[in-house]
């Protein structure tokens, strides 16, 4: 067997004690004589695995009681489309387009109402988080959107706009559980599975419990919250076995000490990769330094050939996927929870050398 250090933006890695765990449960798990894949999702087993998960990103997360946790499918592209469904009483909402994915949700809300883009960071290849002034939001919005962690750009809110009564909604697709929120300070927050916490298939929902139940009567039964929500995530066959492993990763994160060990984890990898980049003639980050991301660090040389070549190269010495987002161009590194603090301090050194054979 040989593993590589995976720099993909998602689906990414998973902690190696993870996938052990998952291959030694794979025929039988728990004495039950069945993979988790071929079970009933109105087993016992089943209700156990899902209650747990849904207890263990609770106290992770720190999550209030009058929250609820819905384990939901459709990515995040499909809550582009639920939280406009659910969330629109007259019909405004203001959003901050800081990437593509921003920019997709709020073209799928201006379906069903009026978005206002309050800022937008566009004009700079979205390399930075823009200023918010409260004097641009509607005050009467429905809710207000943002996209906390840019998956794409490799920036980061570092402080949440303050909406006053105005639920404040954020994907966290590619940020969750890799650094302490205040989920007190949301109305809703939702992350597909694929980049921080599991295999792809299945959408983290955490919403108010008053957000709940306001969806129109034309709006399809499986994205409407209150069915989920009513129905414990069992409305339909949930994506079991992606809620399987992102159970057990749930429990690898406990072990290690939880968000905010893991946060202390990710500041030091992240650490390690941009002061080198600061530090380097050859490359450099593409991002305002006061908005970097945790956890996707896009970084160029000056020379498209030379970004082909380093790509080429760390893919053979075993640093796969470093190809940056076509929109950006260069390289991109994503270091989420289950990178380990070795896979990124090698990367350094193999960039070190390459700039010096470079030269
Ligand atoms: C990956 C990603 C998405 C898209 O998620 P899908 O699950 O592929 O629909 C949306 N938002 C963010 C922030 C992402 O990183």
């Amino acid at each position: 067997m040989s593993r590589v250090y995976n720099f993909s933006a998602g689906p990414s890695m998973l902690p190696l004690e993870v996938l052990e765990q998952a291959r030694d449960e794979m025929l039988d798990y728990g004495g039950t004589g069945t993979s988790v894949m071929e079970m009933s999702h109105r087993s016992k087993a089943f209700d156990d695995i899902i209650k747990q998960a849904e207890q263990d990103i609770r106290d992770l997360m720190a999550i209030p009681d009058n929250y609820k946790v819905l384990f939901l499918q459709g990515g995040g592209h499909t809550q582009f489309a639920m939280v406009p469904l659910n969330l629109y009483k007259t019909g405004h909402a203001d959003y901050v387009k800081t990437g593509q994915w921003a920019k997709k949700a709020a073209e799928e809300a201006k379906k069903w109402g009026e978005v206002n883009i309050v800022a937008s960071s566009e004009d700079k290849t979205y390399s930075y988080i823009p200023k918010l002034d409260k004097s641009m939001f509607n005050p009467n919005a429905d809710y207000f959107y943002i996209t906390y962690n840019n998956t794409i750009y490799g920036t980061r809110y570092t402080t949440l706009p303050d909406t006053g009564n105005v639920p404040l909604v954020a994907d966290i697709s590619s940020n969750i559980m890799s650094e302490v929120m205040d989920v007190s300070k949301f109305g809703l927050l939702y992350a597909g599975a694929q980049k921080n916490v599991g295999p792809a298939g299945v959408t983290i929902v955490i919403i108010r419990d008053d957000l709940i139940g306001n969806a129109k009567a034309d709006c399809p039964t499986m994205l409407d919250y209150k069915i989920h929500a009513e129905k414990e995530s069992l409305y339909n066959t949930p994506p079991c076995y992606s809620i399987y492993v992102a159970g057990l990763v749930f429990k690898w994160l406990k072990k290690l000490g939880g968000v905010a060990e893991m946060q202390k984890i990710n500041e030091e990898k992240a650490g390690i990769l941009y002061d080198f980049l600061d530090n380097s003639m050859m490359f450099r980050g593409t991002v305002t330094p006061q908005d970097r991301s945790l956890m996707n660090v896009p970084f160029v040389t000056d020379d498209d050939d030379l970004n082909a070549k380093f790509v080429k190269e760390a893919t053979a010495a075993g640093f796969i996927n470093l190809k940056g987002h076509r929109t950006v161009g260069g390289m991109r590194a994503s270091i989420y929870n289950a990178m380990p603090i070795e896979g990124v301090q090698k990367l350094v050194e193999f960039m070190k050398k390459f700039e010096h054979d470079n030269k």
